[in-house]
């Protein structure tokens, strides 16, 4: 097959790729102007340049009241002062994209949540030459949230009466108050009571969760000692580890300083991560704490020579109700609230979660605290 090509030259060039190029160039137009979210790009000191439809549907502010004004003055500046900061160093000055959320008010007076994405457009020299903000009205999402959260309140606050007294009337049949009871009879009461035991934990997990999602958990934080309520906790899961033949070992940094956090919750964070490493490890391993002080944090691993979590399944493992699939055939239960609840307590106490794994080598769970 042969076909003929003409000389290239520039005119013919512009001639044939202008048209095609205008044609694109207007597709790209229409698609950022009939997008559902509000898009708007600014110049570097955030003055508006442009907004698309989308803009004066959420705001209700119409482009001639807009143009050439600081973008988010208008519907913006309804949160601490701290946050515009932040946001404005994160874009401006480190020239990195921003992702958050904002409380913003309509032109009708409205309240409104948008979740935000600001992005830098750089030359070749790496200076900002817009910015692009894109805009997404999540008020009805959140409400829904935040309905959902208030219904688990709800009703984990009802559950936990029932179980209490399950948990009183049980315990006075298996200490024989009401007769001596025959071997069958308290091993099936002892079922019965660990099962209650499980909800109990389960329906307390659901109202810490509840309390940290709106707000209402109240962080009681005291000068605490680390190595002492960490040691505190081995004879609570000597009957768990023995059970698997497992062993605990504890390295804890010498002269640890007292830090100021909440004990009965970060207590609750060292029981569900070692929980977690003697149900997702073999018998007869070995499970460690290390507790250190790296730039004014002190820094808690708890590492296990486990199954390990897979690369894929990693991103995942601190969302809500998330089960790693190999977790869930070595161990049936569980209800994947325990890593969401450690990182939230650990986050609204000033430190990060993280975590290393290799599949079939184990995983290392890490925390830091501020040293108050
Ligand atoms: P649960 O243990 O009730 O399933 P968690 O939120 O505590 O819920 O843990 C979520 C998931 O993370 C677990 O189902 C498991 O897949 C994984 N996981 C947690 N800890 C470990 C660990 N030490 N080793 C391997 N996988 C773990």
């Amino acid at each position: 097959m042969s076909t003929t090509h003409k000389p290239q030259t520039k005119t013919n060039r512009a001639k044939r790729s202008s048209p095609l190029v205008q044609e694109d160039m207007q597709k790209y137009q229409l698609a950022v102007e009939h997008a559902s979210d509000h898009i708007v790009i600014t110049d570097p000191d955030g003055i508006i340049l442009y907004a698309n439809r989308a803009v004066e549907k959420i705001t209700g502010f119409p482009p001639s009241e807009i143009m050439g004004t600081k973008a988010g003055v208008k519907w913006g500046k309804r949160m601490k002062h701290e946050v515009y900061t932040h946001l404005w160093n994160e874009i401006k000055h480190h020239r990195r994209h921003f992702h958050g959320e904002f409380q913003n008010v309509r032109k009708n007076g409205e309240m409104y949540t948008a979740e935000a994405k600001i992005a830098p457009v750089l030359d070749a020299q790496g200076e900002v030459l817009y910015f692009v903000g894109i805009e997404r009205d999540v008020t009805q999402l959140r409400e829904v949230d935040r309905m959902k959260t208030e219904f688990i309140s709800l009703a984990s606050h009802q559950l936990r009466t029932p179980l209490s007294a399950m948990k009183w009337f049980l315990e006075m049949l298996l200490d024989g108050d009401l007769g001596d009871l025959s071997t069958e009879q308290t091993n099936m009461l002892r079922n019965i009571n660990a099962s209650n035991e499980r909800m109990i934990d389960l329906v307390n997990t659901l109202l810490d969760i509840s309390r940290i999602e709106s707000g209402r958990l109240v962080i009681d934080a005291v000068p605490t000692d680390i190595t002492e309520l960490v040691t505190g906790l081995r004879h609570e899961l000597e009957p768990l580890m023995q059970a698997k033949n497992q062993t605990l070992t504890i390295a804890i940094a010498d002269n640890l300083p007292q830090v100021t956090i909440d004990p009965r919750l970060i207590r609750q964070v060292y029981m569900n991560l070692l929980t977690n490493a003697v149900k997702y490890s073999a018998y007869s391993t070995t499970i460690t704490v290390y507790v250190f002080v790296k730039e004014g944090m002190i820094i808690s691993t708890v590492q296990d020579q486990g199954y390990g979590i897979d690369v894929s399944e990693r991103e995942h493992i601190f969302e809500k109700f998330y089960r790693a699939k190999s977790a869930v055939k070595a161990e049936a239960e569980g209800s994947g609230l325990g890593l969401y609840l450690v990182k939230s307590i650990i986050e609204t106490s000033g430190g990060t979660m993280w975590l290393e794994s290799e599949p079939g080598q184990g995983s290392s769970f890490s925390f830091s605290l501020p040293i108050r």
